[in-house]
């Protein structure tokens, strides 16, 4: 082959290759100086377009990495703000150690203020370096307007830059409100100092010759990548209301400096009323443009340049975020409590995105074995799941809340745990980052238990001697009719009839000991731990079952109207029988003293709001004399004859009822008693049966990898 075409190019006559050359000059260089200068041009087009696209997009990364500044200083609050001694009854003063750690380890402060605007008092406050404590209480951090939008949204808020009474220099403060029933008890401030911003703008990475600031809600600039000590606190010349830009627009405006720029504007979100300003000089976007080598790298490697530093800034940001975790993990490793931050769904799916180490010293199992999904799920009592069910969607839903349920610790037992549950933003597929705080209350649980049960022997002791006065009376009839009903027998017949009357008095007066008696029993064997999700129509079905002979009796017709679902509540089966058994019987005992009534109904009706289920038995056998109406759950109060009522149904019944987290009340309706209960409900089945131990059932199988459900510490 190479020895052929050696041989035809060797035969190429001279003059076809000059026409070859000058077809090459003539046609081929002029058009590949086209394609070239088209090529150029087009760059040239892209470069200003792409440029564009890097200032948004260097100004989104910075927006993201002062959010997730703010967004760490808002958790450390956060977390502060769960602590115990800061719901009533605890000592806020006790939180002073953790509140100074916190302040040192994130570069600020923190200031706890006391919720009565009209007594400004700082209850406690780790002093910054170079600070002083004031003689006098210090002005406020927040004005009234962020002290109430504190109480109404009961979300943080990030305040304007201020002057700090403490160090007399600028600050800016980021509030979490401590509420209880509505109004503001407490408002921790983590404050730090501008200053710490500007290096932070420093730090991103800029476009060459590009500018970066932040302004708060009155255009104050608050931080800047370049000169600060000369436009910190300086108004932002560009007055341009939110609506001439979306959440990512382009501005041509006149910088702080004078000189006319490109502006790509960023909301941030969690401080709503900031900006972050990224610019470059018109100038230099000039220079920067019309350089030619510069055009050609540009054609060259634009989108890829563009790329990357994309990447590199979204890295930047995401490494500040992990930073954030770390100092976080580094704050609480010594606190006594599991500190921990899961994204969660309304169906219970949850991802969690951080877990403090402190977990391994609470539960005493390894940190790396709790990270694994359904780690904690496995550890949790499972009679117990829905309380932690219940305790995140309740988050997710009201934006916080509290409960307690059992776990098993590594040295086998089992340990109760509260948990405070707080939801810090909602997303829009309904899903919320969700931060809780879970500390071990075994030992209080423990001396709860048995201030309950202490607290049941007084009462049983206080009523012990009515109790005494009760059977004492049952007791001396019983003596009697028993010693009359030997005598009548020594003298048969017609003794046999008069002992048999004795014999059937002594029946009734033991069988009236045994219900004081039953009473009691039930009294003090109710725990609130007992209780469990119940279907109430089966219970009603038993209560009326062993009723019927006593109705059908007195000719009273019960008319029950259920709808065709009920949820179920929380409650002890037993307790709601007895309590049920009770009203029926006064019922009954109501009619029987109205023997002129020939209609007698009884009508049991249940209705609910989605959290609790009332159910109301109503008679119309005439009601409950008003001034006796405030009574009737006294323990002993009773209308009935003597040997009749012991005036301990109602009052046993409502304390039990009540101990399940029910409430019983009764009104004069109709022309009779009406008595309602109301009981807890239980968590809907749905939530229930598909959520509670999903991740053990292996369902949702659909879920994307790397989610647990349920899988709370
Ligand atoms: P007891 O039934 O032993 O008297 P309770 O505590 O059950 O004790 O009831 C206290 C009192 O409440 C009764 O004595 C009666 O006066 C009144 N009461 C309860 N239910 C009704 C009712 N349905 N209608 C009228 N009075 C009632």
């Amino acid at each position: 082959m190479t020895g052929l075409s050696g041989a035809r190019w060797g035969r190429l006559p001279a003059d076809q290759f000059r026409r070859a050359l000058t077809l090459l000059v003539l046609v081929a260089l002029p058009t590949a100086l086209v394609v070239g200068i088209v090529a150029a041009a087009q760059s040239l087009a892209a470069y200003r377009a792409n440029f564009e696209a890097r200032l948004q997009e260097a100004a989104r990364t910075t927006a993201l990495a002062v959010d997730s500044r703010l967004a760490s200083y808002r958790a450390a609050a956060t977390v502060l703000s769960l602590a115990p001694e800061l719901q009533p009854g605890g000592d806020p003063t006790a939180l002073y150690p953790q509140a100074r750690a916190v302040g040192e380890a994130l570069g600020g402060w923190v200031v706890i203020s006391t919720g009565d605007p009209t007594r400004p008092q700082i209850v406690n406050t780790a002093v910054p370096p170079g600070g002083r404590l004031p003689e006098r209480p210090p002005p406020e951090v927040l004005n009234a307007p962020d002290r109430r939008a504190l109480v109404v949204s009961g979300q943080p808020v990030v305040t304007d830059m201020f002057i700090a009474p403490l160090t007399g220099g600028r600050a800016i403060a980021v509030a979490v409100p401590v509420l209880h029933a509505g109004s503001l008890r407490f408002v921790i401030n983590f404050v730090f100092e501008p200053a710490s911003l500007s290096r932070l703008l420093v730090e991103q990475g800029l476009p060459p010759g590009a500018l970066a600031a932040v302004t708060d809600g009155r255009l104050q600039v608050v931080a800047r990548s370049a000169d600060p000590e000369h436009y910190i606190g300086r108004i932002a010349p560009a007055r341009m209301p939110a609506s001439e830009f979306s959440d990512h627009g382009m501005v041509a405006s006149v910088a702080l400096d004078g000189r006319t720029s490109l502006f790509a504007l960023q909301k941030l979100r969690f401080a709503g009323s900031w900006r972050v300003a990224v610019w470059m000089p018109l100038d230099s976007v000039a220079a920067a443009a019309t350089r030619p080598v510069q055009r050609l790298l540009i054609a060259g490697a634009g989108i890829a340049a563009l790329l990357l530093m994309a990447i590199g800034l979204v890295w930047l940001g995401r490494r500040d975020e992990r930073a954030a975790y770390a100092q976080l993990d580094r704050v609480l490793a010594d606190l006594p409590a599991v500190i921990w931050v899961s994204r969660v769904w309304p169906d219970g799916r949850l991802v969690r995105q951080y877990l403090s180490r402190s977990a391994a010293a609470v539960t005493g199992w390894p940190w790396r074995t709790l990270r694994q999904p359904g780690a904690f799920v496995a550890l949790t009592d499972p009679a117990m799941m829905q309380e932690r069910t219940t305790l995140f969607l309740d988050a997710l839903r009201n934006g916080r809340s509290t409960g307690t349920y059992r776990m098993r610790h590594a040295d086998g037992s089992w340990r109760w745990m509260r948990g405070s549950v707080m939801c810090m933003e909602r997303a829009a597929d309904g899903s919320g980052l969700l931060v809780g705080c879970s500390t071990d209350i075994t030992e209080e649980h423990t001396v709860r238990e048995r201030l309950q049960q202490a607290e049941k022997l007084a009462v049983l002791g206080e009523i012990a001697t009515g109790i005494a006065h009760e059977m004492n009376q049952p007791l001396a009839a019983i003596a009697m009719a028993a010693e009359n009903g030997a005598r009548a027998l020594a003298h048969a017949p017609p003794g046999i009839s008069a002992a048999t009357a004795k014999f059937r008095r002594i029946g009734e007066q033991a069988h009236r000991i045994a219900t004081i008696v039953d009473h009691i029993n039930l009294f003090g064997r109710t725990r609130t731990s007992e209780a469990k999700p119940l279907d109430i129509a089966p219970v009603l079905r038993e209560a009326l079952q062993r009723l019927a002979p006593r109705l059908e009796a007195d000719g009273i017709a019960v008319e029950v109207e259920l709808p065709a679902t009920l949820p179920p509540v929380m409650g002890i089966s037993v307790v709601l029988e007895q309590a049920l058994l009770n009203i029926l019987g006064n019922a009954c005992d109501a009619y029987r003293e109205r023997p002129e009534r020939a209609v007698r109904p009884i009508r049991i009706t249940a209705s609910g709001d989605g959290d609790t289920l009332r159910l109301s038995i109503a008679d119309q056998a005439g009601g409950i004399p008003e001034d006796v109406l405030g009574r009737v759950f006294d323990p002993f109060f009773t209308t009935k004859d003597v040997g009749k009522g012991t005036g301990l149904g109602l009052s046993i019944s409502l304390a039990t009822v009540t101990e399940m987290g029910g409430s019983i009340t009764v009104h004069n309706d109709g022309g009779g008693a009406r008595f309602d209960i109301v009981l807890p409900v239980a968590l809907r089945p749905d939530v229930a049966t598909e959520s509670v131990h999903p991740v053990s059932r292996g369902q949702h199988a659909g879920a994307p990898a790397g989610e647990s459900h349920l899988e709370f510490p």
